[in-house]
């Protein structure tokens, strides 16, 4: 089950839509402009639209909605712990009313105290956020991290810890559980580049976390190098993970692993547009289906093209960034603007963490933008023939460099405890929900 990362800009809805039209089977959204504590209530008519949108798609088990990265529930400083938990709850208030499923978030930076204390903090934001959110269904994800400075998330040992805790303050197992990025494991050092080590580093996590609590998987390649502990997504197949055989990367073990099968799995990636003009996510998802079926990613492409003409350049998402320049540290303890300040831009490209350095302006994505009907291009698209094998040497758009400044590298490793008593839920109960 795959789906993407899409924007809201303009309405909630447009993000159904376009997951739709991209042949996603889910979507992951931001339910408010994440880079701004306050947020408009949402709106009770678009909420019925959406939900009824939703109950024709399908899809109420297993949309997915990140958190604002303002949040940090790991902090100390009283003011920003206050406000991050107020501003949690309306994020699960708003996935609740929207049927979201999942609410994926980092768990936060100790920054200025250890990690004990930061894990402390979040299991006690956590006995707030529950007990204002009594019987919601909406199930918060610890996303694992790339674990560079202070940023609580890299080792699978600590979010077991802090699952554990969480549920020991909240006695609600159900509503806590995880996401793992793939492209933050690999940073961090879980090395994804082969089945092999792929499979271990489930294992890994199975034996730490329970894979049975793992409810969202965020699948990116990765720029940087394993252990590098920069957190900086690429496209499938074109980053450290991926390249340059993909069929015998990790990608394949995540996509095919019988455990996982049946959850939301999102791309994270820059929206932009191949050299050719397509779409990437097109690219991507046909990369990720390959491995599961063998059929060749790039006739996939063809195939889509084919059906779907006109499809709106994704280049209109990444122009016109203000820089901003912006004087964040990495593990700041405020948290700062983040790096994208252009809406739009932002939607694009949700991996910022806090404290992450400011991207560079991305340039208008200038690659042949599509702007009218294009003929059927079922197999001109550059690229490789041969099948299931997309390689590193598809072009790559050079229009988006965020460059993320490398986080510290920390890792703190903590004996782990295994979080248990966590029971699946029923992924068909969610049929009605409050407005
Ligand atoms: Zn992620
Ligand atoms: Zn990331």
């Amino acid at each position: 089950m795959f789906g993407s990362h899409l924007s809201i800009a303009g309405s909630m809805l447009t993000a159904l839509d376009e997951a739709q039209r991209l042949c996603f089977d889910t979507v992951q959204v931001f339910t408010k402009n994440q880079q701004q504590w306050a947020a408009k209530p949402l709106d009770p008519a678009m909420v019925s639209d959406w939900n009824a949108r939703v109950a024709t798609l399908g899809w109420g088990d297993r949309m997915v909605s990140h958190a604002s990265y303002l949040i940090n529930l790991a902090t100390h400083q009283d003011e920003l712990w206050r406000k991050s938990i107020d501003l949690m709850t309306d994020e699960i208030e708003r996935c609740e009313a929207l049927g979201i499923r999942y609410l994926v978030h980092h768990p936060g930076s100790f920054v200025g105290h250890t990690l004990d204390a930061g894990l402390a903090r979040i299991a006690g934001a956590y006995r707030e956020l529950f007990g204002r959110t009594r019987g919601y269904q909406t199930v918060s994800c610890l996303e694992d991290t790339a674990g560079g400075g202070s940023t609580i998330g890299g080792p699978f040992e600590d979010l077991a810890r802090l699952r554990s805790m969480i549920i020991d303050k909240t006695g609600e197992p159900p509503r806590i559980g995880y996401c793992l990025d793939s492209c933050h494991m690999h940073a961090f050092g879980h090395d994804l580049s082969t089945r092999d080590t792929a499979e271990k580093a489930l294992d890994h996590f199975h034996a730490t976390c329970g894979i049975e609590n793992l409810r969202v998987v965020h699948l990116n390649d990765s720029k940087g190098a394993v252990g590098s502990k920069l957190d900086r997504h690429a496209h499938i197949g074109e980053g450290t993970i991926g390249a340059p055989d993909l069929a015998a990367s990790g990608f394949a073990a995540i996509v095919n692993h019988p455990a996982i099968v049946k959850i939301p799995k999102i791309l994270e990636t820059p929206k932009e547009d191949r050299a050719d003009g397509v779409r990437w996510d097109i690219v991507n998802r046909a990369r990720l289906v390959s491995l599961q079926t063998d059929a060749d990613p790039e006739t996939m492409v063809g195939e889509w093209l084919a059906t779907h003409p006109a499809s709106p350049p994704a280049a209109k998402t990444i122009k016109s960034r203000p820089s901003k320049p912006s004087a964040s540290k990495p593990a700041s303890p405020v948290p700062k603007q983040p790096a994208n300040s252009a809406k739009s831009e932002l939607e694009a490209k949700p991996p910022i963490k806090p404290g992450a350095k400011p991207a560079t302006k991305a340039k208008a994505a200038k690659p042949a933008k599509r702007t009218k009907p294009a003929p059927a291009r079922t197999s001109t698209t550059p690229a490789r023939k041969s099948s299931a094998r997309p390689s590193a040497k598809a072009p790559t758009n050079p229009a988006l460099k965020s460059a993320r400044s490398p986080s510290q590298s920390s890792s703190k490793s903590v004996k782990s405890s295994r979080a248990s008593g966590a029971r699946k839920i029923d992924s068909s109960r969610r049929p009605s929900r409050r407005a």
